[in-house]
């Protein structure tokens, strides 16, 4: 079976990697990746600049979705798997210039702890109070998709949307909560709506859940086992939220690269047509045509979108109504002494309403242990988002300016940072929009139509590394089953 695979981000490259297996293990198959770029990686991208591990764009992944953990650990990367530093984790969120801490018990966007809630500058008493009431609301199951921003109004108000659900959203999506999908951002917040009624009670109810099967797994397995870790309390602890790796996350590039057949890999080489003809594909690019028995389209939905249209109309125009969101991120290298006090934490979050150009800034020195040399410290500020996205045009020296000058007034920093690095990523995030599932439902329709080709990436089924490399590597091992069966 001979397969190209279009785009060698990190969906290209696990289906790359589980292709190149086969083939290692005296499989008939034979693959090609192309990538437009110089490069292998798309969005995820590192270097070391004075002994510091500054991330361009992703700095990890989240631990609780394995495959990512697991493809480290099968590349040989184990032992340089780093956890974030929960023991300090705190997150703040900017109101009126003010820093205000998330209070405790905040669930992801619920409210379970009632002093910590009550206590918080965060909120008004009225939301407050309508946070309390939540309480009653009646269970409410529907089948209709809606905006988070929607949903989260309806159970704790306009400002918990401002003030939470928008900023935490647009430090993972770059996203905006009036247009993402509740159904594939928040399934379990609309699972629990539709048991529960009230998200706090139904949160209560998944944590109880969790504690009772956490517990049982420790009793039965000793000293813990899997994913739970036993505490220094004997109570089971919680793995870290976020894995990384000590050199950056350009080592998972690496270590997959130099596992490929480097004849197999062509940089700088964009695909510029497809076409299905009798038993395959024939694939354009460089102005060569080459055929193939399977592709798999490892672009962002947009380019596959450009590249399927004069082959399906339809799933053409579906792929390229995937919205997607630019951002830009500035690290800033400081000599630690020089900063002056940074408050407790992983950062801070910035919601819409506060006016300014930064989305997020992490302090990352404090994130992940040992990535910084000894007196210095980074921080890395997130900025562009669906909302802001002229500013990708800004010269360097203008967005560091920018973000010195918010930081400044934020953070009191006056200091010269030792080092500054600025990466722009255009329409790297897909948006999962009010009525995303229909429309996935919709292009696997099309897909049904079309053998031998697979759609691969964060425009699906997941937006981060882990459901990127899971995507990609299902992908390769279906075509693979496929070729057994035939
Ligand atoms: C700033 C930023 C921070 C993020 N932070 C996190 C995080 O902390 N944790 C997390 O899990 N996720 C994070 N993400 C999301 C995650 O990094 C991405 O969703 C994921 O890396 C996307 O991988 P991909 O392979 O689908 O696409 P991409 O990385 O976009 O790769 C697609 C590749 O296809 C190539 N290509 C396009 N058209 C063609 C063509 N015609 N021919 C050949 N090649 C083509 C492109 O050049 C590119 O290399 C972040 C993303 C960004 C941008």
């Amino acid at each position: 079976m001979r397969t190209a695979i279009i785009g060698g981000g990190i969906a290209g490259l696990a289906a790359a990697f589980e292709l190149e297996k086969a083939r290692a293990s005296g499989a008939t198959v034979e693959y090609t990746l192309f990538e437009a770029r110089e490069r292998l990686g798309g969005s995820l991208s590192s270097e070391i600049a004075d002994g510091a591990v500054l991330e361009r764009g992703p700095d990890s992944f989240l631990s609780e979705k394995t495959a990512a953990a697991e493809l480290c650990r099968e590349l040989g990367l184990g032992a340089d798997l780093l956890p974030s530093n929960d023991a300090a984790r705190k997150t703040y969120i900017l109101v009126k210039n003010r820093l205000v801490a998330l209070p405790d018990g905040l669930m992801f966007l619920v409210p379970t702890k009632l002093i910590p809630t009550a206590l918080t500058g965060l909120f008004s008493f009225t939301t407050k109070v309508r946070m309390g009431l939540e309480l009653l609301h009646p269970p409410r199951p529907s089948d209709e998709d809606e905006a988070v921003a929607t949903l989260v109004a309806r159970h704790f108000g306009a400002e918990a949307v401002d003030r939470l659900a928008d900023p935490l959203l647009s430090g993972i999506f770059g996203g905006d909560a009036t247009q993402l999908s509740a159904r594939t951002v928040l399934p379990r917040l609309v699972e629990m709506e539709s048991e529960y009624g009230s998200l706090t009670r139904g949160m209560l109810a998944a944590h109880r859940k969790m504690r009772a099967k956490a517990k049982e797994a420790a009793k039965n397995n000793g000293a813990g086992s899997g994913n739970v870790q036993s505490g220094s309390n004997g109570r089971p602890a919680a793995r870290s939220i976020f894995t990384s790796l000590r050199g950056g996350m350009q080592q998972l590039i690496d270590a997959l690269a130099a596992r490929l057949d480097a004849g197999r890999v062509r940089l700088g080489t964009p695909v510029s047509g497809l076409e299905r003809i009798e038993g395959g594909w024939k694939v354009v690019a460089g102005g060569e045509a080459e055929f193939y028995d399977a592709v798999i389209v490892a672009s962002p939905a947009w380019a596959a979108g450009v590249l399927l249209g004069p082959v399906d109309a339809a799933l053409g125009e579906e792929l390229g109504g995937i919205p997607y969101s630019s951002s830009i991120t500035v690290n800033l290298i400081y000599d630690e002494a020089r900063l002056g006090r940074l408050p407790d934490g992983f950062g801070f979050l910035v919601p819409v309403s506060e006016g300014r150009a930064m989305l997020a800034c992490t302090f990352v020195h404090r994130k992940f242990l040992g990535r910084t040399p000894p007196g210095k410290a980074v921080l890395r500020a997130f900025l562009g988002g669906m909302k802001n996205e002229a500013l990708l045009a800004e010269p360097d020296d203008v967005l560091v300016a920018t973000v010195r000058r918010e930081l400044k007034e934020i953070l009191g920093i006056q200091a010269e940072p030792e080092h500054t690095q600025v990466s722009r990523w255009r329409r790297a995030m897909a948006q999962y929009a009010v009525g995303h599932q229909a429309r996935i439902q919709r292009i696997n329709a099309r897909l049904a139509e079309l053998q031998g080709l697979k759609l691969v990436g964060n425009a699906y089924d997941g937006i981060g590394i882990p459901d990127c490399i899971r995507l990609g590597r299902q992908a390769a091992r279906e075509l693979l089953a496929s070729q057994r069966a035939s």
